[in-house]
């Protein structure tokens, strides 16, 4: 057993042969939180240092079982230790013990206070294990997956009114629990509280183009329940940020936040958003592809009725209405929407049809009763599709003709005007007419 500044000092040498050596040799390493300073100062000339690790110095002997552990987390202890011991390789037991010389209080508070703030990370590193990363465990850290443990707080303003604040415990809030290092910390009057002051946690997060005129700072309370934003200094500020890359070193050997892991990540999500705008991009194309061939066949299809009606109403004089042979045609050149053709459909109804003065036959309507083929077969005939039209009006007088519309049981015989103006009886049969045309 040793204290861990004498391992890392006069001991290195002898320290690490024992890890090398392979025998199932224990070291016991007591570090005490008293033995945390803040190395960097902020003198000129001075380099910032970082802090020797013991735990990873065993872990760089491979094969050394390594646990790094604190009292106020007996079960983490205990299964360390009973690894560690029953193992038939090196182990060294790095135990964070309280300062005897505090009070019970003070001193739980002290070594939780210096595993939320990353001080000193909880880990075991078992070398029984195949794979590398699996020999790590970080688990028993507060809130391993973040850089540092968040808490939510309520605060109650002077109004009364209660608002909640989500605070990250760091190293300066574990450097600032011994009221012995509160000197190196600056109270900031509150109305010198700007837009400028900003939590530590946030800062250390800042790229450093963006660190002009910041100023990092954390909460406090004291004993009347008041917060005060004290700035941190620089040295503080350096320890904090040697202690978080420490962590996340810890954090990357535990899987957590793992560069290469992220990166392949990252990497898988890129092609699979790849992938997914592609297949957008297809169905797209395909689903235009379908509805520009439906709107073209629905098109079609409207015009063919269209048409056809058309055709059956060639004897109507229709402003605007065109031959079956032409529509068919614009419609090959120049595809339309059924919009389109629903709206010169509802044209064509509304415009005004104009009778015509010359006798004809709605074609399309005759039931082929040879009732007007029979009685003036010079004057009305059948098409190929056996319906009648007029063939012939000047082979029959007026009167014939309205006689024949009349008894067209279809009523689709309309007699026009008279073509003799001579004809007797005139008069009577236009106005009989006017109800056949
Ligand atoms: S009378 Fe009317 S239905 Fe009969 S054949 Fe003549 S047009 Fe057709």
């Amino acid at each position: 057993m040793e204290e861990t500044h004498h391992l890392l000092g006069r001991e290195m040498q002898h320290f690490s042969a024992l890890l090398a050596s392979n025998k199932p040799v224990k070291v016991v390493a007591i570090n005490l939180p008293s033995e945390v300073k803040i190395h960097y100062t902020g003198e000129e000339d001075e380099l910032p240092s970082f802090q020797q690790e013991l735990s990873s110095i065993a872990i760089s002997h491979r094969s050394a079982f390594t646990l790094q552990a604190a009292l106020h987390n007996p079960l983490h202890l205990v299964q360390g230790l009973d690894a560690g011991l029953t193992c038939a390789t090196p182990a060294l037991f790095h135990i964070l013990m309280p300062d005897d010389s505090q009070t019970p209080a003070r001193q739980f508070m002290h070594i939780s206070s210096a595993v939320e703030g990353r001080q000193f990370p909880l880990f075991t590193y078992d070398a029984s294990r195949e794979k590398w990363g699996s020999r790590f465990d970080i688990d028993a850290n507060p809130q391993a997956y973040l850089d540092w443990p968040e808490y939510t707080f309520e605060m109650l303003a002077e109004t009364k009114e209660v608002s909640r604040i989500d605070l990250a415990f760091t190293f300066a809030d574990y450097y600032a629990v011994n009221p012995a290092n509160l000197i190196h910390l600056f109270d900031v009057p509150a109305h010198c509280w700007t837009a400028d002051l900003i939590p530590l946690a946030e800062y250390l997060k800042l790229p450093t183009d963006q660190l002009y005129a910041k100023v990092p700072f954390i909460w406090m309370v004291d004993a009347a329940f008041t917060l005060h934003k004290m700035a941190v200094p620089y040295a503080l500020v350096v320890a904090a940020k040697e202690r978080l890359d420490f962590w996340n070193f810890i954090q990357e050997l535990g899987g957590v936040s793992s560069f290469h892991v992220e990166q392949a990540v990252s990497r898988t999500r890129k092609e699979m958003l790849d992938q997914v705008e592609r297949e957008v991009t297809e169905l797209k194309a395909r689903h235009e592809l379908e509805i520009e061939k439906v709107r073209s066949t629905t098109a079609a299809e409207a015009m063919e009725r269209l048409a056809g009606m058309l055709l059956d109403l060639d004897s109507l004089t229709i402003p605007g209405a065109v031959t079956q042979t032409s529509t068919t045609t614009s419609l090959a050149a120049n595809p339309v929407t059924k919009t389109e053709v629903t709206q010169m459909v509802e044209d064509i109804a509304q415009t005004p049809v104009e009778v015509s003065n010359d006798a004809w036959v709605e074609s399309y309507r005759c039931t082929s009763c040879n009732e007007c083929t029979d009685k003036y077969p010079r004057a009305f005939r059948y098409n190929g599709d056996k319906q009648a039209y007029v063939a012939d009006a000047t082979t029959v007088t007026f009167a014939q003709l309205v006689k024949a519309a009349q008894a067209c049981p279809a009523k689709c015989i309309h007699p026009g005007m008279p073509l003799n103006p001579k004809e007797p009886g005139l008069d009577a049969l236009i106005e009989l007419a006017k109800t056949l045309n």
